[in-house]
C-alpha cells in the first residue's frame, strides 16, 4: 500500500519532520558559514559541503519543506520571487516562444517584456484565463512555455491549471504557474499537471513581511528546462542567505493557520464590500457570482486566499479619500502578511489599465469585525 501522503498542515507544523541530528533539536540551527574545510587528504568534509552558494544546509532544509508542501520532487529557493521568475525565463533557449498571461503581477510583465525583447524571444500575451483564448494561442504559436498566474493580481482571474497544462502539452510546451496568491495550502499546483510552480515566498509563505524569498518546485527534475534553471542559479548565483531561509522555516510552521484565517477573513470582507452601496464591483474567487469562482472551486481547497480587489462608486479622488480614512489597513504594497494592507494600484502603475477607482486589499489575521468596522467608516 502506498504511504499516506501527509497534509500540508502537518508538513508545515513539523517543518517537514526535521530533527537536528547533532543536537536532537526540533528546530534547525542556522549555518552561516560561507566556506567549509577539506580533510588532510583534501577530500571534502564528511558533509560534502564546499561553498555556501550551493551548499547551505539551512537553505536546503527550507527547500525540503517547500518541496513537501507542494508535493514536489524538488524545490529551489531564490532571494526573491522575481529572481525565481527570471531564472525560469533565462533557462529557455534564445529565440523561444513564450505565452504569458496578460494583466498579472506588474513586475513580471515589465521584466518579461524587456527580457524577451533583449533576448530575441517571441512574447505573446493574452487573457489565458479564457479557455478558448489559451487554446487558440497555443495552437497558433506552439509556445515553448506558457506562464500563468492564478489567482491573478490584482484582478483575481482564475485559470484552469489542468486545462492549461493539457493545452500546452499538446503542442510540446511546458506550463509554469505563479501561485503566490494561492499558496500550497489552497492549491497544490503540480497535482493539476503543471510542470513548475512558482511562489513569491515574500508573501503568504513567509507571511510576516520581514523576508524576501522566491521558490520554484517541480516533479520533473530531469527535464532540460529544470536542469538549466539549476545551472543558472548555481552559475549566476541568485541564492538566498541562511538567515532569511531560517526565518522562512520558522514562518512556515504556522502557514496553514495563517492562510486559513486570512481566507476566512477575506471571504467575510468580500461579502461585506459586495453588499455596500458605495461599492461597484468586487473581485474575489470566493464570491459565488464571481467569474472565476467555478474554476477556483475546482483547484482551491479550504478557502480562496487573502487577496481581493474592489471598485468603489466614484473617481480617483474618492478612492484616495477612502484609503486615507482607513485606520487598521496599512497603506502599503505587498500581500499575504498577517497585517491587512490596502493599495491604490493606479497610483503605483498609472498606465497599465488599472482603474482609478480600484482598491486592492490584502486581508490579514486580525479580528474580522474590527476590519469590517474600519472599512465601514472609510466607505461611509
Ligand atoms: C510579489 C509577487 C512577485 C514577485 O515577488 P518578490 O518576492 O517581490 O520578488 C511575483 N508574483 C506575484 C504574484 C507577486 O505577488
Amino acid at each position: 500500500m502506498a504511504k499516506r501522503r501527509l497534509s500540508a498542515a502537518t508538513i508545515a507544523a513539523q517543518a517537514g519532520g526535521y530533527i537536528d541530528q547533532a543536537s536532537g533539536g526540533v528546530v534547525p540551527p542556522i549555518q552561516p558559514s560561507t566556506t567549509f574545510v577539506r580533510d588532510r587528504d583534501y577530500a571534502p568534509h564528511a558533509s560534502g559541503n564546499i561553498y555556501a552558494r550551493d551548499d547551505s544546509d539551512t537553505v536546503q532544509i527550507a527547500e525540503n519543506i517547500l518541496a513537501q508542501l507542494d508535493a514536489a520532487q524538488a524545490a529551489l529557493l531564490f532571494p526573491n520571487g522575481m529572481a525565481a521568475i527570471a531564472a525560469v525565463f533565462r533557462a529557455l533557449p534564445t529565440g523561444a516562444t513564450v505565452l504569458v498571461q496578460a494583466q498579472i503581477y506588474w513586475g513580471t510583465t515589465k521584466w518579461v517584456r524587456d527580457f524577451c525583447n533583449r533576448r530575441g524571444m517571441v512574447l505573446v500575451e493574452g487573457d489565458l484565463s479564457k479557455l478558448d483564448i489559451i487554446e487558440k494561442l497555443c495552437a497558433h504559436h506552439e509556445p515553448n512555455m506558457v506562464f500563468i498566474e492564478t489567482p491573478s493580481n490584482p484582478w483575481l482571474r482564475c485559470t484552469d491549471i489542468a486545462h492549461a497544462a493539457k493545452t500546452v502539452h499538446n503542442v510540446g510546451g511546458r506550463l509554469v504557474v505563479d501561485a503566490t496568491a494561492a499558496t500550497p495550502i489552497l492549491t497544490r499546483v503540480l497535482d493539476f499537471g503543471a510542470d513548475i510552480v512558482m511562489h513569491s515566498a515574500t508573501k503568504g509563505l513567509n507571511g510576516h513581511s520581514d523576508v524576501l524569498a522566491g521558490v520554484l518546485a517541480t516533479n520533473e527534475t530531469e527535464s532540460p528546462h529544470w536542469k538549466a534553471i539549476l545551472m543558472d542559479r548555481h552559475d549566476a548565483g541568485a541564492v538566498i542567505g541562511s538567515f532569511e531561509a531560517w526565518l522562512l522555516i520558522r514562518s512556515l510552521r504556522t502557514l496553514h493557520l495563517r492562510v486559513e484565517q486570512m481566507s476566512k477573513n477575506a471571504q467575510m470582507v468580500a461579502e461585506y464590500v459586495q453588499a455596500h452601496p458605495n461599492v461597484q464591483e468586487v473581485f474575489y474567487p470566493g464570491l459565488t457570482d464571481f467569474e472565476g469562482h467555478n474554476t477556483a472551486k475546482l483547484q482551491m481547497q479550504g478557502g480562496y486566499g487573502s487577496l481581493l480587489s474592489f471598485c468603489i462608486k466614484g473617481d480617483r479622488v474618492k478612492a484616495l479619500r477612502i484609503v486615507g480614512k482607513l485606520d487598521l489597513f496599512h497603506r502599503a504594497t505587498s500581500m499575504g502578511g498577517v497585517e491587512s494592507l490596502v493599495e491604490h494600484r493606479h497610483t503605483i502603475e498609472p498606465n497599465t489599465g488599472i482603474p482609478e477607482n480600484l482598491l486592492r486589499l490584502s486581508v490579514g489575521i486580525e479580528d474580522v469585525d474590527d476590519l469590517i468596522a474600519d472599512l465601514g467608516q472609510a466607505l461611509a
